[in-house]
């Protein structure tokens, strides 16, 4: 049983953990942030939930990323989140919440109208049992809805002091240049955090996205940094039960898995014990290369992950030599087609 008088380590800001400013805003987040995307649903005991929350904070992660569907079921994440966000102290944490994919049935649980995003969001309130979130994001870009009804619904969430900044997920580079000039050209709350994909096996947002925030100051949080898990020793040796194959396997997928992708996958984790780190934490690493990349978005299916992940934040740095055998490992590595590489 985890011990319900949780008290934070009085140290967790003593420098293990390290903070970006997002984009131009004044928001800090933590090099690396924790996702609710797994192992927060009703399928995982509380106990195990509080203690990899707790432990995370204590290692100075200060924001925790969820979404409406995040469970199972949907909605699972948020709900348990709300009790054990009590234990935290409310204003020393960054909790973000999302809406546009499938929530509720009918022709006003996803997507992006105004209908979907407004009412989505004032459910996660209500099941997280908060007055705000501090980021709320259009989750996905919708090609049916006009782009402004997306964004003044994110403006409204702001000015009705639901949320404090806003963000867009997975947004193609034309279609995120074209949000800030709206907000801009409407005087509405700017957008202030791009959240995608961004992995060594999925490198999409080096083409354009990157730049474009950069040249637009919006911040960058790059979720499954892991690939789900195949940056990591865990399938170097076949697949344990337990893991994100073996329990989801139409997300991390056969095609994922493939023998060319395990050998480079294996060559990158010699590479990383030549570092004097764990190829988790390389992966990690590597993202935070970039001084455009806020937060790197990280899933935990326990404590240990966690721990050795913040670890990654001592050794970011990276020899020309390494980055180029790194690009010569992953050259020949043709990755299936991946829902989330949006340009
Ligand atoms: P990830 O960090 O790529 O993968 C996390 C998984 O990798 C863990 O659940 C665990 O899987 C394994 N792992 C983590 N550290 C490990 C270590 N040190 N050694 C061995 N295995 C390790 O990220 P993700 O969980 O797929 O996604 C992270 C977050 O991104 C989500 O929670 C969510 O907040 C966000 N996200 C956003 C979107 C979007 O559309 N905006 C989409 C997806 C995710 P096992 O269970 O196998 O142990």
């Amino acid at each position: 049983m985890f011990d319900s008088t949780y008290c934070p380590d009085a140290n967790r800001y003593d420098g293990r953990m390290r903070y970006r400013r997002c984009g131009r805003s004044g928001l800090m987040l933590p090099e690396i942030s924790l996702g609710l995307w797994h192992n927060f649903g009703d399928s995982t005991p509380i106990d195990r939930q509080k203690g990899m929350i707790f432990k995370a904070f204590d290692l100075g992660i200060t924001h925790f990323d969820l979404a409406n569907n995040y469970g199972p079921p949907f909605g699972a994440a948020e709900r348990n989140f709300g009790p054990i966000l009590k234990q935290l102290p409310r204003d020393e944490v960054v909790i973000s919440s999302k809406a546009g994919y499938i929530m509720w049935p009918g022709p006003y649980g996803e997507w992006g109208s105004r209908k979907h995003l407004l009412a989505s969001l004032d459910q996660s309130l209500r099941r997280i049992g908060v007055d705000y979130v501090d980021i709320f994001y259009s989750h996905r870009f919708d090609p049916d809805t006009p782009l402004e009804e997306t964004l003044g619904a994110l403006d409204s969430a702001v000015r009705a002091g639901k949320a404090l900044y806003t963000g867009i997920s997975s947004y193609p580079s034309e279609q995120t240049r074209e949000a800030i000039r709206i907000c801009e050209d409407n005087r509405w709350n700017r957008i202030q955090i791009h959240q995608p994909n961004y992995s060594l096996l999925n490198r999409w947002i080096e083409s354009h996205l990157i730049s474009c925030c950069a040249e637009e100051g919006v911040g960058i949080i790059a979720f499954c940094p892991l690939y789900q898990g195949l940056l990591t020793d865990k399938y170097l040796n076949g697949v344990p039960p337990g893991s994100r194959h073996s329990a989801v396997p139409h997300l991390l997928r056969d095609q994922d898995l493939q023998k060319p992708v395990l050998e480079g996958v294996r060559k990158l984790h010699e590479l990383a014990r030549r570092r004097g780190q764990s190829l988790a934490q390389m992966s990690i690493a590597w993202i935070l290369r970039d001084p455009h990349i806020t937060s790197v978005l990280c899933g935990a299916s326990g404590i240990d992950q966690i721990v050795e992940n913040c670890h990654a934040v001592n050794h970011a740095r990276f020899s020309a030599e390494e980055l180029q055998e790194i690009d010569a490992i992953l050259a020949p590595i043709k990755m299936p087609h991946s829902l989330w590489a949006a340009d």
